[in-house]
């Protein structure tokens, strides 16, 4: 990399720091207008260095930026420095985690994250873990395990065996697009009822259970979830697993991978009491941690149902070092980006303390959020007590009217969810970097909004 390129470098990451502070929330326009106003195509001859720049600042101005203190809309948000530079040095060094040979000591670090992580939530010594391209992989690993243990034959065979499935209607859509992707079949996913608080409803768990079981069908796979995708909400992961051993022995799945994070804080960790007797944990550092995407942890209870089903022979591959230092052995993918430095580093820089910080910081300031919409008449509250989501409504303005206009006028960025057929405005405080003058700004900016913005016969 020449001198000019490096600094090319530095000159654009100044230029999005400070546009992202100028400019938190991008002016929407359309795709026709961006093709037009942006250089995308591609030509015949190659750009010199400094019309490159600008070819790309341009870009960079019209791409919504995440990291700034008005975004909202999804479940990762903010920047933590130490955990950005790692994952630049991760392209820089271009190592890929199938083996030893190619990655050396980043197989240590990304193993060394597995166990601390298995520590953690109480697994024993048989455990292992793994990170895959997102929590949507990291689940459809699970299932596949989960799989292969209730039907042996399956990885050579295919499907043999009637397998059903259980997930809260609450639960992420991953868990039904995993059935589809392993051979099991979407309808083969019997979606549970929630309570009032969007926590799988055991009764209907066991009736649908009792029912299949009487119907010849083989339960292989419960899904619970910490932390649900609309309202934060933990599953009862204490009383699904006995419910599990009760009826035969099917594997359960914790999906943290929004607020597994919990388990680095001494606090919170109790929302996943119980995880210790399931089968398999998977967690998003690229959620509440500030890690850049993706970050997902996949760590299983017996390190042997991940070699049962994603171990293949490659001779060309698999050269030097024995299988435990060989992560594609156990892996979805053949070439693997390092997605394990930048959060080591991240690590290294805060410390068990530091990232507990970051989880009880993010849980008090939604704490606050719920005190300020409970105090203030004007503002609905939706259950999601203990939760980083923070649901509510403001007067009677549709929730989704409102998150468009606020889009649409460039002021933030937030989405909106619904459950049991009412929708609301869905805050998301997974950004440790906001304090609560951000978030104080955030509502008085929609209390604003409303006044001066709003034209209420639209509405
Ligand atoms: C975000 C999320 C996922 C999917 O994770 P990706 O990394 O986006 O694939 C799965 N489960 C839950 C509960 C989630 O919130």
């Amino acid at each position: 990399m020449l001198q000019e390129e490096k600094e090319l470098l530095v000159r654009l990451i100044d230029y999005l720091l400070d546009l992202e502070r100028k400019e938190p929330v991008v002016q929407p326009q359309s795709p026709e207008s961006l093709s037009h106003l942006l250089s995308l195509d591609l030509e015949e001859e190659g750009l010199q260095i400094d019309e490159l720049e600008q070819v790309v600042k341009e870009l960079i101005k019209h791409t919504p930026k995440t990291s700034s203190r008005r975004f909202f809309n999804q479940l990762f948000g903010g920047r933590e420095a130490s955990a950005s530079i790692g994952d630049i040095l991760s392209v820089m060094l271009n190592t890929s985690m199938y083996t030893y040979k190619v990655a050396g000591p980043m197989v240590l670090v990304e193993q060394l994250l597995c166990r601390e992580i298995a520590d953690r939530i109480g697994y024993g010594d048989h455990a292992q873990g793994t990170m895959a391209p997102g929590g949507s992989m990291s689940n459809l690993m699970a299932m596949i395990m989960a799989r292969d243990k209730a039907d042996p034959t399956a990885k050579e065979e295919g499907v043999q065996r009637p397998l059903v499935g259980y997930t809260s209607e609450a639960s992420h859509y991953s868990v039904l697009k995993n059935a589809a992707l392993c051979g099991i079949g979407r309808s083969a996913i019997r979606k549970v009822q929630t309570d009032d608080q969007g926590r799988m409803l055991i009764s209907d768990l066991q009736d649908q259970l009792q029912t299949d079981i009487k119907a010849g069908k083989v339960p292989f796979f419960i899904n619970a979830t910490a932390g649900t995708t609309v309202l934060g909400a933990f599953d009862d992961i204490v009383t699904i697993i006995e419910v599990a051993k009760v009826y035969r022995d099917i594997w359960v799945h914790v999906d943290g991978a929004y607020c597994g994070s919990v388990i680095w804080s001494r606090q919170h960790r109790v929302l996943l009491q119980g995880v210790d007797g399931s089968d398999s944990f998977s967690v998003n550092p690229h959620k509440m941690l500030g890690t850049p995407l993706s970050t997902s942890f996949l760590v299983v209870q017996d390190r042997s149902r991940l070699y049962a089903s994603f171990s293949e022979d490659a001779g060309y591959l698999y050269q030097t070092a024995d299988d435990d230092l060989n992560p594609g052995k156990i892996s979805l993918q053949c070439g693997r980006r390092n997605d394990a430095l930048k959060f080591w580093m991240l690590y290294k820089s805060k410390g068990h303390r530091g990232l507990e910080q970051m989880v009880d910081h993010q849980m008090t300031l939604a704490q606050q959020c719920r005190d300020y919409l409970r105090h203030h008449p004007d503002y609905t509250l939706f259950p999601c007590e203990q939760s980083v989501a923070v649901c509510f409504n403001y007067k009677d303005i549709p929730a989704e009217y409102l998150c468009n206009q606020l889009y649409e006028e460039g002021e933030m960025m937030v989405g909106y969810g619904a459950f049991r057929g009412e929708s609301f405005v869905r805050l998301v405080i997974v950004n440790s970097q906001n304090s609560w003058d951000v978030l104080l700004d955030f509502f008085t900016s929609i209390e604003q909004f409303a006044v001066h913005k709003l034209i209420i016969s639209d509405i």
